[in-house]
């Protein structure tokens, strides 16, 4: 599979001179299988260019949301294929014990906060409640489970039919309300099941660990935390994501530099910058 980072930003969208080579778009990573088929895995306000990426002939995308924080939803409206008439798409998301999927999304996808209603598009739009049994998209197949972020908020592992792993946690803390992480057992923390052996990991990075000392809880973790989770899970290579609108490109580079140097990973780590393509 193609693995393309298409927003990498936490929280808000911060574009600017200081953030142009990691990139200022929310949460959003395009996946394309061997056969074809289209994963969007998350819908901030990097699914804009990924739209554009995208072939005009396609007859299904799908969707899959981590939970719906307004830095993974907030490019939906902006999506152009959800104003293609006959298109299929398919929008996963994690049920919540107090309003259905639907109801949730049409918050945002109806006015004041957005011009067009969600059952006024004009595609063919189908929504899924996870986590639930396994399921199958083309030739992938994917699991999801709840993992500790505020709300409901679900991860994913991906896997392609003969072909490697993905495992997609873009806000995520596990070491939230353990003195004892990263030393449990991989699955009693919080995503090590869906991370477990991945051959590729896309996770939570936000904060540098002065910002977690002041953040715990708020579902995020800090670099440090992150590498000892791609440790923890066995992952092959591991992609640190979802960077603080507070951090300029020139601070990514000394924090990455410093935990990189200080972790020496026995893993691949490459820093998540927009526009990169991973195959897996
Ligand atoms: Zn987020
Ligand atoms: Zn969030």
């Amino acid at each position: 599979m193609l693995v393309t980072l298409w927003g990498t930003r936490g929280s808000l969208a911060t574009p600017g001179p200081e953030t142009a080579r990691y990139g200022g778009n929310t949460s959003c990573v395009g996946v394309r299988g061997r056969e074809g088929t289209v994963l969007v895995l998350d819908a901030g306000t990097g699914i804009r260019r990924l739209a554009a990426s995208l072939d005009s002939t396609a007859k299904r995308i799908d969707i899959l949301l981590t939970h719906l924080h307004m830095d993974h939803i907030q490019g939906l409206g902006f999506f152009g294929p959800l104003y293609r008439a006959g298109l299929a798409v398919h929008i996963w998301g994690p049920a919540s014990s107090k309003l259905t999927l639907q109801e949730r999304l049409a918050r945002y996808l109806s006015p004041p906060l957005f011009p067009v209603c969600l059952r006024e598009l004009p595609s063919e739009i189908t929504l899924h409640e996870v986590p639930c049994d396994d399921f199958d998209i083309g030739e992938f197949r994917i699991s999801s489970s709840l993992v500790c972020h505020p709300g409901p908020t679900v991860g994913y592992r991906i896997a392609e039919a003969g072909g490697g792993t993905l495992t997609y946690l873009p806000d995520h803390e596990p070491a939230l309300g353990t003195q004892a992480f990263p030393s449990l057992p991989r699955a009693w923390t919080s995503g090590g099941e869906l991370a477990a052996e991945a051959d590729l990991l896309i996770h939570d990075s936000q904060y540098d660990a002065h910002q977690y000392r002041q953040h715990v809880g708020w579902g995020h973790s800090s670099l440090v935390q992150s590498l000892d989770f791609a440790k923890l899970s066995e992952v092959k290579h591991f992609v640190p994501f979802h960077h603080d609108p507070s951090h300029t490109d020139a601070d990514l580079d000394r924090l990455f530099g410093e935990a990189i140097a200080e972790a020496t990973p026995a893993y691949e780590v490459t820093p998540g910058r927009e526009g990169t393509t991973f195959k897996i």
